[in-house]
């Protein structure tokens, strides 16, 4: 990886996108058919509809697509704000308010929203939080998503209750987990997740693979001085277990408001510390397809790793994503504050055709990228798990 300062990879460029000037993706949006041509509009997007790209501009038919060209096809669902851990990097140890339970969207919501969703060419969910298994019931919510047919549906978990849900979910039609996990020593992982206990994680990892939920991603967020130390422990756990560990850079989404430029641990960083001790070699096409992790395969087979370098090297320029929180409200991106409720609409009589729009908008609506190192940077009011990571 060539390194490069966080002036030349803010998405375009200096002023980045907080100011939402139209600007250019970092990366080149690859081309689809039937895509209109991407429009670039003048005039500020700053803050809500009202500032938006004019409706006659946006396509009503076709696949979810911005004034970039990018097709969105990849939801994540968050179906709770809640959670049984309180990782340092994520949720505060006290004094985070929740949503009340009727603010919250109920099954028959999601699943009529995620429909939509499949309608406008929606293929892979991924269900999150909080954390998604603290919801009551998940188990049939995963199996009412599984009916609306996605190619791909998935859920992140910190793994606290997946000893016993694993076989549920997977008979419910769950296809994989992501687990997140920060260390492989019990007593850092435990301070780290606050609450966390690491032997339940591992045996919630164990039963998954048994009820068929693979490959298995590991997620890993990396913070300086705390767990960066275990970047080879971690190799050597891909290595064994076939796992795929994912580092992931600390992103300004944390409740704490700790964050700091120099609390990231670089991708790349990581990445010449594995390859120095078991040479890496790219997996081919990973650098062209919608993951956000830049994935690494061991030379001499012994499995992959991947590096989520969303503040390094930013993927917005082929982001696919599109976020429901647990609130049903659509984000079209981590960073960005504007949200459009199709909670709202469903609950004020609206049609699917009324939520079709929704979702179109909040697409057309989003911009070029982050501008996590843009100048004046201001993190989102929502945090990690408020939005759904
Ligand atoms: N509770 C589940 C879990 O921990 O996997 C799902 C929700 S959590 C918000 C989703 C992912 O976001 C986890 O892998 C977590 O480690 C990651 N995450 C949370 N806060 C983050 C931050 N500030 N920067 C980077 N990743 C973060
Ligand atoms: Fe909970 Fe996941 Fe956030 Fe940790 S990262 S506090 S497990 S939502």
């Amino acid at each position: 990886m060539t390194s490069v300062t966080p002036q030349e990879r803010a998405p375009g460029g200096p002023g980045g996108q907080r100011k939402r000037e139209p600007a250019r993706p970092t990366r080149e949006p690859p081309g689809r058919a039937g895509v209109p041509t991407p429009v670039v509009l003048s005039g500020s997007r700053a803050g809500g509809l009202a500032q938006r790209p004019v409706d006659t501009a946006m396509p009503s038919a076709g696949p979810l697509v911005d004034t970039f060209g990018r097709v969105h096809d990849d939801l994540r669902i968050s179906v709770t704000d809640r959670c049984n851990l309180r990782c340092v990097y994520c949720m505060p140890e006290e004094g985070l308010t929740f949503l009340p339970r009727a603010e919250l969207l109920d099954f028959e919501e999601i699943v009529r929203a995620a429909a939509v969703a499949h309608r406008l060419g929606v293929r892979s969910v991924r269900i999150t939080g909080g954390e998604p298994l603290v919801r009551r019931d998940i188990v049939d919510l995963v199996r009412m998503l599984a009916a609306v047919g996605f190619a791909d549906l998935s859920l992140t978990t910190n793994g606290m209750g997946l000893a016993t849900l694993a076989r549920p979910l997977a008979d419910a039609g769950l296809q994989r987990v992501n687990v997140s996990c920060d260390s492989l020593q019990a007593d850092r992982y435990a301070r780290l997740r606050r609450r966390g206990d690491l032997h339940r994680v591992l045996a919630g990892m164990a039963a998954a693979e048994e009820a068929g939920l693979a490959p298995m991603k590991v997620n890993v967020v990396l913070l300086p001085g705390e767990n960066d130390d275990e970047i080879l422990a971690f190799a050597d756990f891909a290595r064994r277990t076939g796992r795929i560990v994912r580092f992931i850079e600390y992103m300004p989404l944390d409740a704490d408001g700790a964050w700091q430029p120099d609390r990231v641990v670089e991708g790349a960083r990581v990445v010449a510390e594995i390859s120095a001790r078991w040479p890496l070699e790219e997996v081919p096409g990973s650098k062209v397809d919608h993951a956000p992790a830049e994935r690494f395969r061991f030379v001499d087979g012994g499995g992959e790793i991947g590096v989520v370098s969303s503040v390094t090297q930013p993927f917005c320029g082929t982001c696919n994503r599109l976020r429901l929180t647990a609130d049903g409200s659509l984000r079209n991106c981590l960073f960005s504050d504007d949200e459009l409720s199709v909670r709202d609409v469903m609950r004020s009589g609206g049609s699917d055709e009324d939520l079709a729009t929704v979702f179109r908008r909040s697409v057309w609506g989003k911009a070029a990228g982050h501008g996590i190192n843009a100048p004046g940077f201001v993190p989102p009011v929502r945090s990690m798990s408020m939005i759904g990571g």
